[in-house]
């Protein structure tokens, strides 16, 4: 039996030109289920982690056109609601699926809090853009009344609120997901990079960040100690001079070469950069293999027959 955490990436749940109604993402979350309970019935523990970017920015969306008549939640709690909805479709699939199949296993989803360090540079400096696109005058509006960093993305034409994005150090709940799993449940954890709260004189805060959730699965595949950490997007491999005629698909990669492309700038920030450097940390921190692969190839992957996988 292999220990899997397997960290779905939003496209997972919702594809790019979907609106995002319920349907779509319950019939995505189905097909991602369904990839989840082969894994399963062939025999592995797995631990599922997912992304929460399009949800998050919809509940943040509806705190703003509401806000009126209803008062808007900070960042923290916005992000709980969103581990919170996804993690039920998730569940409810996951257990009609392995239902269907008559594997008894509970299906849980745990509401999950990840610390993050007060002094951590990302504090100081913010760079992970959430929520809708603004004017210039209405982005003045907000950094004066609401104290919030606005950044113009000039592609795009608006501008948008960044974050914090610190690093996650520990997953709070870690000892519970433990519980879970010796009891043989499947759990759903640290969704959206989970919440991230500081600690002041031994009290957890919520506090206004997101943390990037392939990091955050590293953090749980480290405290579940499990074999493989598996990020699942929308491509099959990770690739060198992506979208240059030079590309050069990535399969079988020694953690000395991951860090060299990781070091030569390879990996575009907030996209694949993030995933190569969970799975190098991953290693890094004792783990056996890490993979980077499509939702489809999930199951070939694990039996190292694609993808690309990252090894000591
Ligand atoms: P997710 O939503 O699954 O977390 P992202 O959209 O953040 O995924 O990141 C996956 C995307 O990263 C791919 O669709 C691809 O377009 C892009 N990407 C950037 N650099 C690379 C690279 N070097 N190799 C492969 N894909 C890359
Ligand atoms: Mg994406």
């Amino acid at each position: 039996m292999q220990r899997l955490v397997i960290a779905f990436g939003g496209n997972a749940m919702l594809q790019a030109k979907q609106k995002g109604t319920a349907e779509e993402q319950r019939a995505n979350i189905h097909t991602a289920c369904m990839a989840v309970a082969d894994l399963v019935e062939a025999g592995n523990q797995v631990i599922v982690t997912h992304g929460n970017g399009p949800q998050v920015g919809a509940v943040l969306l509806q705190n703003e056109l509401a806000k009126a008549e209803v008062p808007p939640m900070p960042l923290d709690v916005c992000g709980a609601a969103t581990q919170g909805q996804i993690g039920y479709m998730i569940q409810q699939s996951l257990t009609n699926i392995l239902a269907e199949r008559a594997i008894p296993k509970p299906v849980v989803s745990l509401v999950t809090q990840v610390l993050v360090d007060e002094n951590d540079a990302a504090f100081r400096y913010p760079t992970k853009p959430i929520g809708s696109f603004y004017t210039a005058e209405e982005a003045a509006r907000f950094s004066a009344d609401l104290g919030w960093v606005m950044r113009e993305d000039k592609a795009r034409g608006g501008w948008r609120r960044v974050v914090p994005s610190p690093d996650p150090i520990r997953i709070v709940e870690r000892s519970a997901v433990r519980s879970l799993l010796a009891g043989e449940a499947l759990v759903i954890t640290a969704g959206g990079g989970g919440i991230p709260v500081v600690e002041r004189a031994g009290k957890l805060h919520g506090v206004e960040a997101v943390i990037d959730k392939d990091l955050a699965s590293e953090r749980l595949a480290c405290d579940v100690e499990a074999d493989t950490l598996m990020i699942l997007t929308d491509v099959p491999e990770v690739a060198i001079n992506f979208n240059t005629p030079e590309q050069v698909n990535l399969r079988g990669l020694a953690l000395a070469e991951a860090k060299r492309y990781y070091g030569e700038g390879h990996f575009k920030p907030g996209s694949m950069g993030p995933k190569v450097l969970a799975a190098i940390r991953f290693i890094e921190d004792g783990g056996k293999r890490s993979i980077i692969t499509s939702l489809g190839l999930a199951g070939q992957a694990v039996r190292g027959l694609a993808g690309t996988i990252i090894t000591p």
